[in-house]
Formats: structure tokens, sequence, C-alpha cells
């Protein structure tokens, strides 16, 4: 699965894609993430220009719909027709990102994820780019950056291979809580916090039974 990102600020996602899980999907190829930085798409081949004022007034500056048209041309370009491919844009307004929207976008072949900045995104990208627009939560953030990383996690969580041998653990892991050694941790005297019994009991079935029950 590819994913091209399309962002004023491409180095944010360098640290994150490069550790743990993401770094090893990227090696094994299960996926594949492009970021492309939007300013090498403006029009303004000078100042590379992407924002401009709102029309009707109002505070901030808002992202341009050529620089953002002209990448999305772009980089479905050299696409084959037999390619699934859809055009994704973070918006406080959009629909609510949750295990069914991840699970439904992971059997596209390839995501286009376009980050907002500042005041937001010229709403014709909405309207005429994008085939959906999503949040990932009530909440206001600074960019679609984090949005981005957030979507591509939950997505790739179902692409065979992402989650290795953790697959299994993965998938519980939430569902239920999990305790580790020691049994007993003191964090002072006279103080116990202790592991539930159950779970030290080597009985499966019993076990089986507290998690259904948590
Ligand atoms: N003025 C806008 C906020 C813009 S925030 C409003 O009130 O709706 C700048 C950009 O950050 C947005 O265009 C969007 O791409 C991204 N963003 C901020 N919060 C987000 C969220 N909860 N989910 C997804 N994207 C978000």
């Amino acid at each position: 699965m590819r994913f091209d990102i399309i962002t004023i600020f491409p180095d944010i996602f360098d640290s994150y894609l490069s550790e743990s899980l993401f770094k090893r999907a990227r090696t094994n190829k299960i996926i594949d993430v492009h970021v492309h930085n939007l300013r090498d798409y403006s029009p303004d081949k000078k100042h590379h220009k992407v924002d401009d004022r709102p029309f009707g007034g109002g505070p901030g500056m808002v992202l341009q719909i050529e620089p953002i048209y002209e990448a999305v041309s772009q980089i479905t370009r050299h696409v084959s027709r037999n390619k699934k491919t859809r055009v994704i844009l973070f918006s406080t307004r959009g629909k609510k990102l949750d295990a069914k929207v991840a699970r439904r976008l992971s059997k596209y072949d390839r995501l286009i994820l376009i980050c907002g900045r500042y005041e937001g995104v010229d709403e014709r990208v909405a309207r005429f780019v994008a085939d959906e627009e999503l949040s990932i939560g009530d909440y206001v953030l600074s960019g679609g950056e984090l949005p981005a990383l957030v979507l591509m996690e939950a997505v790739s969580r179902y692409k065979p291979g992402f989650l290795g041998k953790f697959a299994s653990l993965e998938d519980e892991r939430g569902s239920f809580p999990a305790y580790t050694r020691p049994p007993v941790f003191s964090p002072k005297r006279g103080v116990k916090w202790t592991v539930p019994k159950v779970l030290q009991s080597g009985n499966h079935a019993k076990i089986a039974t507290w998690r259904q029950r948590k």
C-alpha cells in the first residue's frame, strides 16, 4: 500500500516513520510512504507561496487550491487505472476516523493525504479534489500532519504483515487490562500494588473469563 502525503512540513514525518513498526513495514515493502512538499507545486516559482488571505475577511491564512490541485494531479498522473486510489483531506469538519473507517481505507492501493495548516484549506479542495474529509477527533490541531500519521498507523494495522509476530497480542491489547512483572510493586514501605491472582493462576479458562469480564 502506498501513502502520498502533501504537506508544507515534510520533515515532521521522518523520525516517526523511521522507527519500530513503520520502519520494518517500509523495509519489508508492506507500505511505501512518499512525502511531498506542497511548496514544490506552487505556481510561484520564486517564493513558493501556497497560502493567501481568506475572502470575506477574518484572521489567518488559507491554503490555496492551485498547488494542492497540481500536487494531486502530478502524484496520480502515472497511476495505472486498476490501482484503487482515495484522496483524503484532513479537516475539523470531516467524518470521524475510527477503526471501521481505517479498515475500509486499508482496501485501497493508494491513499493521498492532504494536510491543512493555518486557518484551513480553500473549500474547493474538499468539494472538487478530495474524495472525503476526515477528522481524527473533536479538537483543533495546528495541521493535518499528526492526523496523517494517526491515519497511516490505524490503516496499516490492517495490512497483513504490518504487525508481524506481535499481531495477536496487539489485537487484544486495549480490550482488557494487561499486567507484567513484578507481581508485587512496592513504591514505599507498607504499600503493595499487586497483580490480580487469577492472571498468575495458570488456569487459562479462568483467565479468559476474567479478561472477558474486564
Ligand atoms: N479554522 C479551522 C482549523 C484549521 S486547523 C477550523 O476551525 O476548523 C488547520 C488544519 O489542521 C486543518 O485544515 C486540518 O487539515 C488540520 N486539523 C486540525 N485539527 C484536526 C482534526 N481534529 N482532525 C483532522 N485534521 C485536523
